[in-house]
């Protein structure tokens, strides 16, 4: 609820006009008033371009007409007024996503006093029994089922979709964080099961039964998910930096380089944090065993909420078509060059340092690079003459990209570690799980990167093998 809130009143900041900022803004950011985004129709999932509610003038206002669904926190009372921004048509629009205004409905109508008057006419017609996220109501919204509900526009008509981008961007962000942090509290709770159950025996000997972290495979599980959680993480901060620098540099330069950047992750750490973290979730059901299959140990509540994290906000589909057509093919793979140059650097870093860990992480990482850069080159090669074998490999590309990106990131926090190991500095078996974790990460995780590019680069075709009525 706070992220979409969040949304609504950063879409008023930048494009509302003064007197609508003055009445909704301050009870929004002081929490009394939530907001919400109504984007989706029974029709219009994935393709906004089919949004149907209509947006009919009267006077300097207009009247909204349609159904909304899936709306989360469409309807409750935790708050005293629910602020929802609603993408609708004017009469006269053109066609697809041109034609799409943004509006602000509220639930009650404010007074010119800032007092609540009367229910606006917006209704909640049900709210969805849902797999997971629970506490988080989904609800079907009826827009004018009687006079119309009065609706105000933000900022120009036909622009609404252009507007939505703009929160899209830190929303899907936020996303690709609630996959961090799922899989964060899955780990934490499969350890700390896993170093207070007891059974089988220590594998050196030992005739008593132990808990299960001394099982092998159990320290397999728990180090998939402790690595790709900090892998994510890493990831995921490195972007919100490069959102900041983009936001806030004086140098217009670096600020458009870090904006370039932030805006080629920003589908990854979505889709690939998000795909993730349904597997993370699942294996910390697997340490735990039958009790994890069983509600009372909460283990499969991170599953069943998990699952929804790579479909809002823009399936995994959705954002790694956007990252292979938008963000790389149209500049002919500019940004993803530079990128593919940054890990080269660290790449360079680890060749200087001895050991055999740090050899491995090298060896890991370098191969996934040029896995990216084998992918990004058939990308750009194939995208003009053939954007349907780019598309049918673009999420394993995606999955590719957030795997070497995090790749990355857990080098450079070994190099980091290595250094401080080496001065004798900090907490000394922090730096060594670091360099544990790394490896790990370069075995168990950047090992996919080369099968993964094959299926980027061959895999169209099995993909698009079967006629319609050969399924
Ligand atoms: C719990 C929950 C909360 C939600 N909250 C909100 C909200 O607050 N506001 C709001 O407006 N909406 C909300 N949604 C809607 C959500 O954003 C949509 O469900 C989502 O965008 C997918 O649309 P769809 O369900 O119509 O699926 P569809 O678009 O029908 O997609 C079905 C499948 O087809 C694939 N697909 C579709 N188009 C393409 C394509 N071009 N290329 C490749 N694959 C494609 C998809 O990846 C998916 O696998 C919510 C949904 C849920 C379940």
């Amino acid at each position: 609820m706070p992220l979409l809130t969040c949304g609504a009143i950063e879409a008023l900041l930048l494009r509302g006009a003064d007197a609508l900022k003055k009445v909704y803004l301050p009870k929004m950011v002081e929490g009394s008033w939530t907001g919400t985004m109504n984007l989706t129709e029974p029709q219009a999932g994935s393709d906004l371009a089919l949004v149907k509610a209509k947006a009919i003038p009267e006077g300097e206002n207009y009247r909204i007409h349609g159904q909304k669904i899936f709306i989360t926190y469409g309807e409750h009372d935790l708050a005293e007024n629910i602020i929802h921004l609603v993408l609708a048509r004017t009469p006269d629009a053109p066609e697809g996503v041109r034609g799409i205004s943004l509006f602000i409905v509220p639930k009650f109508l404010v007074n010119a006093d800032g007092s609540l008057g009367k229910r606006n006419d917006v209704h909640c017609a049900s709210i969805e029994h849902k797999l997971g996220i629970h506490a988080s109501p989904t609800a079907v919204l009826i827009f004018g089922e009687k006079e119309g509900a009065l609706g105000y526009l933000i900022g120009e008509e036909n622009r609404g979709l252009e507007y939505m981008f703009i929160m899209m961007n830190a929303a899907r962000f936020a996303v690709g964080l609630e996959g961090v942090a799922i899989s964060d509290r899955a780990y934490q709770q499969a350890l700390a099961y896993a170093k207070e159950r007891v059974q089988g025996r220590d594998l050196a000997g030992g005739g008593k039964a132990v808990p299960i972290i001394r099982q092998p495979d159990v320290r397999r599980m728990l180090m998939s998910m402790k690595a790709q959680a900090e892998a994510m993480r890493a990831l995921a901060y490195v972007v919100a930096a490069a959102m900041d620098i983009a936001h806030r540099d004086p140098d217009a330069t670096l600020r458009a380089k870090h904006q370039a950047f932030a805006d080629m992750m920003i589908p990854v750490v979505k889709g690939w944090s998000t795909e993730s973290c349904i597997e993370v979730a699942s294996t910390g059901i697997q340490v735990h065993g039958g009790v994890g299959y069983v509600e009372e140990t909460g283990a499969a509540q991170h599953m069943r909420d998990a699952r929804i994290t790579t479909i809002y906000e823009g399936t995994t589909a959705i954002q790694s078509n956007d990252l292979v057509g938008r963000k790389m093919a149209r500049e002919g793979g500019a940004t993803a060059k530079e990128l593919i140059k940054a890990m080269r650097v660290v790449e360079g870093e680890l060749a200087q340092v001895q050991g055999e860990d740090m050899a491995d992480i090298r060896a890991g990482l370098a191969a996934g690079i040029k896995a990216v850069e084998e992918s990004v080159t058939w990308i750009v090669s194939t995208y003009a003459r053939d954007p349907k074998a780019v598309h049918a490999g673009s999420v394993p590309f995606l999955k590719l990209m957030g795997i070497v990106c995090g790749g990355w990131q857990m080098a450079r926090a070994a190099l980091v570690a290595q250094k401080r190991l080496a001065a004798k500095e900090g907490d000394a078996a922090f730096y060594q799980a670091k360099i544990g974790t790394a490896r790990f990460y370069a075995d168990h995780v950047l090992a996919q990167a080369p099968g993964l590019r094959n299926t980027v680069v061959r895999g169209a075709a099995g993909v698009m093998a079967l006629t319609e009525e050969q399924f």
